[in-house]
């Protein structure tokens, strides 16, 4: 087998995303962050080949190439696309994609595709392009390492890496160690040895066990949340913080699999039009749609009200919205004689930090 960086990785977050990809090789179902991220390479590696930097040109390249990967919104890779940070590196020049092969021991070969390379003077430039939104630095992972440790062998000499977040427009940079580059490879062989071993197994050992389903923060994003029905572990209540992590993980992946599921479901009722009975209901597609209340309207839902003798006041109220529209703080709020209700807190998955 052929590994790569994100073969590895993959192994490594969860061995059953491995398995199904690679092992059993069932196509992931395409997720739109690695869709916009294959657009925005393509266009990068597109405005290095030709050195066309103009903004039309890049909103071209955008719509074309946006399409070809099933990208929504092709603003957004121009929004990605068109940074300082990248324009800087790009203007530069240096060899773009290139796919390597290389032998880190007799059983692991490692492929690569680096996004971006140059000779600058006695050292060696390496780039890649981020879509992330989480930013780290280049020895946060080894992918960069494996890269380097490939071009310094390929040229003899030391790397500098540097990670360029699109979103952000944050560059971190920095030359590698030989240590760092050989505790990389050193990672790479010991990781590829353990999943051949693994496959080796296969015909006395159950898949499952081998190449366990490993619930995280990923699971919103894996291709195979959808025939992910690996066993629901420790379902009962936490006694622990560690108990609540993992039960935290496993609701993660049980609302992928639900989304996937009803994706599926939704898929079917709309192709043939037929409800589907469960007991004494039923899914089928209901249409929505909401009123919006222009001012005029609101006026005269007023005035009505007043003539049926009604208290307006007791039916319109004023939305948190656009209270904070019209500047209105919670302080103020309250001075005109709001009462402030008090909800049972809920469960939600917010933002670290956030309040
Ligand atoms: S849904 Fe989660 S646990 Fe299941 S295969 Fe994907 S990453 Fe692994």
């Amino acid at each position: 087998m052929l590994f790569s960086y994100s073969r590895l990785d993959k192994y490594q977050t969860c061995p059953k995303s491995f398995y199904l990809k690679y092992v059993v090789q069932i196509p992931e179902k395409p997720t739109a962050s690695l869709a916009l991220g294959k657009a925005v390479h393509a266009v990068i590696e597109n405005v290095v080949k030709t050195q066309n930097f103009s903004k039309p040109y890049i909103e071209i390249l955008a719509k074309s190439l946006g399409e070809a990967y099933g990208v929504e919104n092709p603003e957004e890779i121009v929004w990605l696309a068109f940074r300082d940070a990248v324009l800087k590196e790009v203007r530069q020049g240096g060899t773009v994609e290139e796919q390597f092969e290389l032998e880190l021991s007799p059983e692991v070969r490692l492929q690569g595709f680096i996004d971006l390379w140059r000779e600058n003077g006695s050292k060696i430039e390496l780039i890649d392009w981020k879509t992330n939104y989480n930013t780290y630095t280049p020895t946060d992972t080894y992918q960069l390492p494996l890269y380097a440790y490939y071009l310094q062998e390929k040229t003899g000499k030391p790397v500098a890496g540097r990670l360029v977040f699109l979103r952000t427009g944050e560059v971190f940079e920095q030359e590698f160690t030989q240590m760092e580059l050989k505790e990389a490879v050193g990672w790479a062989v010991a990781t590829g040895k353990e999943i051949l071993q693994k496959i080796e197994q296969l015909n006395e050992v159950p898949e499952d066990l081998l190449f366990p389903a490993s619930p995280s923060h990923l699971c919103e994003f894996c291709g195979y949340a959808g025939i992910c029905q690996g066993q629901i572990e420790n379902t009962s209540e936490p006694q622990s913080y560690n108990e609540a992590v993992k039960l935290a993980e496993e609701i993660i992946r049980i609302e992928a699999i639900l989304k996937e599921k009803k994706e599926q479901l939704y898929k079917y009722i709309e192709g043939t039009n037929i409800p589907i009975p469960v007991g004494e209901k039923e899914f089928r597609l209901v249409g929505e749609g909401y009123f919006k209340w222009t001012p005029e309207a609101v006026k005269k839902a007023y005035e009505y009200a007043v003539q049926k003798g009604l208290d307006p006041f007791k039916y319109l109220s004023l939305t948190s919205t656009n209270a904070e529209k019209m500047g209105l703080t919670d302080e103020d709020i309250k001075s005109l004689g709001a009462e402030w209700k008090e909800r049972k807190p809920s469960l939600k998955l917010v933002k670290r930090g956030d309040n």
